[in-house]
């Protein structure tokens, strides 16, 4: 019998684990893909000199939970640079959407009622182009519904990233997030865990100090037993109903509390692409006379229906283009076909950059998609709270009777879920919490 049970190798998972096994626990994690990682999941492709990065890229601001380790492992970082330009009114022009979208948002109070973003702003003065902006904000960057998203939730989040410098984001060159899964997986080697792959956890049997784990791999029962479990399932898979691929069954069942909570918090979908090409075409559109040139783009962002977001990976000058589908258009998309994704994705460009779908194809080396909806183990892209779920967090990371643990972004009550660094303080979190039980 092995002292701590972890299900699921994303992030979470992988940072609990090594501090439960440094700690000198018998530590087994289970992962239902062949690779750890989950939502952080980096590829290398001869077509890009750049990483590619399916799931999470940007270093929000400086939490320490990365900043520690990028120092003491002497990881380079760079700093997101360069321009911001809108596509408005049929044209390109260099634009400074925050201080327009900060209008908006300055005003979000939690003084009040909890409210969904769409409310809030019916009742804010200010123009519907900054109001437009605002919106698409909400739906591509919290990956959110505005119509069930809580305001307070997002006036939460503001302040928690104006403690991290969150306004500022940063990269790990050359080798994208990966670099952090290397080391997470070295250690957990170091540390003696026993990591299990494609191995999916089906059903929880547990009591009091004890757990009974009934997982398939590869066609095959797998039974594993332990004095406590610690969960780590992504939000998508907790909510998805009992006999779909990927979820778990709890004998007992989660408690009514655990149950209410996960029902008021909500998984966000987006959809992304990155876009390798020949040369970046982009930086020498024409550009509006008295302007600068896209020589310096960096962002993109326009009111386009399928990608209106895209980026690229300045200060880095490979020829890559990230398009990002938010809310709404991810639900519209997910489930089809990468051929359909990636066309969507350059009638959107094309349209944008005035230049026509032959020449754009032409010159597009590789693309690369994954589709989060639609993965069992992931069921969209990362949380959010819906209206009247303060404490929804919190609840759903509680331990229960000393034998099951949660983590996993939706749990970080620090206003940091939906992100990288918000994972790894839940997988901290959670590590204190078994060491202390
Ligand atoms: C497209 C996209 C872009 C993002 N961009 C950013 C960004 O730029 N910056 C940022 O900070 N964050 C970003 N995020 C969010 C970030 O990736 C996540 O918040 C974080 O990686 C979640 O880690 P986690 O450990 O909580 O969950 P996960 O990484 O999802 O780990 C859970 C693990 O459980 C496994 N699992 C599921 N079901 C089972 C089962 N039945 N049995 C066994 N194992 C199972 C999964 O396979 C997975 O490996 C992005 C996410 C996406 C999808």
């Amino acid at each position: 019998m092995t002292d701590v049970l972890i299900i699921g190798a994303g992030f979470a998972g992988m940072v609990a684990a090594i501090q439960l096994a440094q700690h000198g626990m018998k530590v087994t994690m289970l992962e239902a893909k062949d690779r750890a990682g989950g939502r952080v999941f980096t590829l290398h492709d001869t077509a890009a000199n750049a990483p590619i990065e399916l799931g999470a890229e940007f270093i929000h601001g400086r939490p320490h939970e990365i900043w520690d380790l990028l120092r003491q492992h002497k990881i380079p970082v760079h700093e997101v640079e360069g321009d911001t330009w809108c596509f408005q009114d049929g044209k390109l022009k260099k634009c400074d959407f925050f201080t327009e979208t900060n209008e908006i948002l300055d005003e979000m109070s939690d003084g009040g009622p909890d409210q969904s973003f769409d409310d809030f702003l019916s009742q804010t003065q200010g123009s519907d182009k900054a109001k437009g902006w605002a919106r698409n904000y909400v739906m591509g960057f919290h990956a959110a519904d505005p119509s069930l998203i809580s305001l307070h939730s997002l006036v939460r989040g503001t302040k928690s990233d104006e403690e991290i410098d969150g306004e500022r984001a940063f990269r790990i060159p050359s080798q994208g997030y990966e670099a952090l899964r290397q080391l997470f997986l070295k250690q957990l080697g170091e540390a003696g865990v026993e990591l299990h792959l494609a191995t999916v956890a089906k059903t929880v049997i547990w009591r009091k100090g004890y757990v009974e784990l009934h997982a398939q791999s590869l066609g095959q029962p797998v039974l594993l037993t332990a004095k406590r479990c610690l969960v780590t399932l992504p939000l998508g898979v907790l909510q998805a109903r009992v006999g779909e691929p990927g979820t778990v069954q709890f004998e007992p069942e989660l408690p009514p509390d655990k149950v209410r909570a996960i029902d008021l918090l909500a998984m966000g979908g987006v959809i992304r692409v990155d876009l390798c090409f020949r040369e970046a075409f982009w930086r020498s559109i024409k550009a509006p006379r008295g302007s600068e040139g896209t020589k310096n783009l960096s962002f993109l962002l326009t009111q386009h229906d399928w990608f209106p977001t895209w980026w690229t990976p300045l200060p880095d000058k490979s020829p890559l283009l990230t398009g990002w589908a938010p809310f709404g258009s991810a639900e519209k998309l997910s489930g089809r076909s990468k051929s359909f994704v990636i066309e969507k994705a350059l009638e959107t460009l094309a349209s944008i950059l005035s230049i026509s779908s032959h020449e754009i194809e032409s010159l597009l080396a590789a693309s690369y998609t994954h589709d989060w909806q639609s993965d069992p183990y992931a069921r969209g892209a990362y949380s959010y709270v819906k209206v009247g779920g303060e404490g929804a967090q919190r609840a759903l990371g509680a331990p229960i009777n000393g034998t099951l643990f949660f983590a996993g972004e939706a749990t970080d009550v620090t206003g940091h879920h939906g992100t990288v660094h918000g994972a790894m303080a839940s997988g901290y979190r959670t590590a204190a919490e078994i060491i202390n039980s």
